[in-house]
């Protein structure tokens, strides 16, 4: 039985990682797909001194004794509006209407807002002072033009893409999606329409690890559920892996008769390089490789694939694209009940992560262990307990990976 860690290194070892296999897509098809390249400013942002407010551009010194009994007066001279520059100078006891996002002309040094400013006839009237800079976000203190903004092995979030538009960054080098295809086996197992008989239940690892794996950058192609058949199996593998870079299943490694996937692995030539973990739920995973093709043959219960998929396959598929952080995040807080541990393995128990009383918990779920799709449904982080623990009190604090 190997460690996780070790487990993990084999896999990770045997991963290829992202080399040629870059593609140019439009900014707006770059969400979650892995940049491959440096991200540098072409200019300042903000590219002038920016009005924070809609009210007067003034020079402090001319206001500096405003008050609401006695306010300073100045003359409009003009306006500055988002996407039109006022082209003037603003000199001694002069004020430009200025609109949020608009350039701060030359002369002024500050903003007051419009809520404490009266204009009649072309009088501005302050009932506030300023300070130097009042108002005004600096040209370039977000960034300056030639700063590296993003690295290559970055994952393109939202925001990130938000600062790819702010410099021009309309097409974007990133790593081609790794093809998986997903097999799920099993006998008992029927399409989602279908309505399951006595000892049958509905195929829905297909649906849970293809939106992992989707979520990890692989492109995804579903081949549907293998019956526990020596020669289907075996087909099926190869048929998968002739066109995929990753073959993932589910169930068919554990212990039993009709566990046919290691043997049919074996009988195709495939190099079984992780057999068996030590690790709770998730101990039968299995890892080979058949010619190029990565093949991660995942435990079936609908828990233990999931845990299963977090601890090695999400790393392995993120790895194939060059990303830069391989591992979820992990948070410390103190677990709200009693959980178990299951030495020697390493346990995860899935969890939520709440707040009670101002402080964070982990809350283990409720479970009847890890065939419960509906209790995981609820899980956003997983509690680790060592695989030298039998567990931990309730108000321990714990190590928690988050799933989201
Ligand atoms: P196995 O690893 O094949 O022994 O499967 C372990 C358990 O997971 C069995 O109870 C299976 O019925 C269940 N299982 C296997 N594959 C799936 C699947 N695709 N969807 C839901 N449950 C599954
Ligand atoms: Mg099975």
């Amino acid at each position: 039985m190997l460690r996780i860690e070790d487990a993990l290194d084999i896999i990770l070892a045997h991963t290829p990682t992202a080399t040629n296999n870059k593609e140019e897509v439009p900014l707006a098809d770059a969400l979650g797909r892995v940049l491959r390249q440096d991200i540098i400013s072409d200019l300042d942002l903000p590219p002038f001194d920016r009005a924070r407010m809609d009210g007067y551009a003034v020079r402090s010194v001319d206001v500096a004794t405003a008050r609401p009994d006695q306010p300073a007066q100045l003359k409009e001279i003009g306006e500055a509006v988002a996407g039109q520059a006022f082209s003037g100078f603003v000199g001694v006891g002069e004020a430009v209407r200025i609109m949020t996002g608009a350039p701060v002309p030359a002369g002024a040094d500050s903003v007051q807002k419009i809520e404490v400013i009266s204009v009649n006839n072309g009088v501005v009237e302050l009932y506030e002072p300023t300070r130097p800079n009042q108002n005004i976000t600096p040209r370039g203190i977000e960034a300056k033009a030639g700063n590296l903004m993003l690295q290559a092995g970055a994952v393109i979030s939202p925001a990130a893409a938000a600062v790819l538009a702010s410099f021009g960054y309309a097409m974007v080098e990133v790593s081609v999606r790794p093809r998986l295809v997903l097999l799920s086996t099993g006998s008992e197992l029927v399409e989602v329409w279908e309505k399951p008989s006595a000892a049958q239940i509905r195929n829905s690892n297909t649906f849970s690890l293809a939106g992992y794996a989707q979520a990890a950058g692989a492109e995804v192609l579903s081949a549907g559920v293998v019956r526990d058949d020596f020669n289907e199996t075996k087909l099926a593998i190869a048929e998968a892996a002739a066109i995929a870079d990753v073959v993932m299943l589910s169930g068919g490694v554990s212990m039993g008769d009709y566990d046919l996937v290691k043997p049919a692995l074996k009988e195709l030539g495939a190099e079984i390089l992780v057999e068996k973990v030590a690790m709770h739920p998730g101990k039968p995973t299995v890892f080979a490789k058949l010619g190029e093709t990565l093949i991660f043959g995942l435990p079936g219960n609908p828990v233990s694939v999931a845990v299963s998929f977090h601890i090695f396959a999400r790393p392995a598929l993120l790895k194939m694209q060059g990303v830069t952080e391989l591992h979820l995040p992990r948070v410390f807080a103190h677990t709200a009940t009693a959980v178990k541990g299951a030495p020697p393995r390493r346990s995860h128990q899935p969890a939520r992560l709440v707040i009670r009383n101002g402080r964070a918990e982990v809350e283990p779920l409720k479970w009847a262990g890890s065939s419960d799709v509906v209790a995981f449904m609820q899980a956003d982080t997983l509690i680790v307990v060592p695989e030298d623990r039998k567990g931990y009190e309730a108000g321990e604090l714990v190590e928690a990976v988050l799933l989201k």
